[in-house]
C-alpha cells in the first residue's frame, strides 16, 4: 500500500536522478539509464555473492571453506558510483539516497527470488554510533525490503555491544578477530530463516559473526542481503 502510493505520488511529481539530475518520470529518483550503467559484480557466487567461474552457481572458495551463511544476495559492486552515494547516504545523512538504492535492492531481490526469509534483521549499530549517526543505515534499507515482500523487521533480537570503530585499515584477519563478542542475542529465535541486512559487505566478517550467533540461538538459517558487495577483500568500505 505504502509502496503504491510512493509510487503515485513520484507519478505525481516528477523526481530527478540522483546521478545525473534529470527529469526522471519514474518512481524511482534514478534515471533507467543511470540504473542500467551501476556496477553489477558479474555471475555472482549463489553463497558468498562474489564473482563465481562461469557456469557455475558456488565459487571455488565457497565449496572448500563455506561460510556461515546459506546465501549472500548483493544488488549492486561496491565501486564507483555507488560507494559514493553509499558514503554520501551514511556519512551525509543522504537519506534519499539510500532508500534509492534499497528500491534498486529489493526489486532486484524480487525478480531473484520465490522463497524469502520470515524475518529481515538489520546489523545492528552500537548505541554510541547510532547517536552520532541519528540513524542506522541497515534499519532504512530493511524498512523499503519489509515494504516490498510484506516480510517483517525484527530490529529488536540482537544488539551490538562492542563499538569495533573503523575497520577500513585493518586486514581481513585483523576484522574477523575485531568481531568477536561484537553482538549479543536478547530474543532468542524460533526456528525462523533469517535475512540478515547489511549496507556493504566488504570481507564477511561482521555478518558471519553474526549470522553464527543466530544459529546459536535458534535460527534455522541464514542469508545476508545488501546494497553492495566489495569486489576485492583489500577494498576498503564496510565490513
Ligand atoms: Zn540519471
Ligand atoms: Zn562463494
Amino acid at each position: 500500500m505504502k509502496n503504491w502510493l510512493n509510487r503515485m505520488l513520484y507519478g505525481l511529481l516528477p523526481g530527478k536522478c540522483i546521478l545525473c539530475s534529470a527529469a526522471t518520470n519514474r518512481y524511482l529518483d534514478l534515471c533507467l539509464n543511470c540504473e542500467t550503467d551501476l556496477p553489477r559484480l558479474p555471475n555472482p557466487c549463489w553463497q558468498c555473492g562474489l564473482t563465481a567461474a562461469e557456469g557455475q552457481e558456488i565459487c571455488g572458495s565457497c565449496l572448500i571453506h563455506p561460510p556461515p551463511f546459506s546465501h549472500c544476495f548483493a544488488a549492486l559492486e561496491y565501486s564507483p558510483p555507488v560507494d559514493r552515494l553509499i558514503h554520501q547516504f551514511k556519512n551525509q545523512r543522504k537519506i534519499m539516497f539510500g532508500k534509492v538504492l534499497a528500491t534498486v535492492l529489493s526489486e532486484q531481490y524480487l525478480r531473484h527470488h520465490m522463497v524469502f526469509p520470515d524475518a529481515w534483521i538489520p546489523v545492528p549499530l552500537h548505541k554510541d554510533r547510532l547517536k552520532h549517526r541519528g540513524f542506522n543505515q541497515a534499519l532504512e534499507i530493511a524498512e523499503v525490503l519489509a515494504d516490498t515482500t510484506q516480510v517483517p523487521v525484527n530490529p529488536r533480537a540482537c544488539r551490538r555491544i562492542t563499538d569495533t570503530g573503523d575497520q577500513k585499515s585493518l586486514s581481513a584477519k585483523q576484522r574477523k578477530q575485531n568481531m568477536k563478542n561484537v553482538f549479543t542475542v536478547d530474543f532468542p529465535l524460533n526456528g525462523e530463516c533469517i535475512g540478515i541486512i547489511d549496507d556493504v559487505v566488504t570481507t564477511t566478517a561482521t555478518v558471519s559473526e553474526l549470522t553464527r550467533l543466530l544459529l546459536k540461538h535458534g535460527a534455522s538459517d541464514v542469508q545476508i542481503i545488501c546494497l553492495a558487495r566489495t569486489p576485492v577483500t583489500s577494498r576498503s568500505g564496510s565490513t
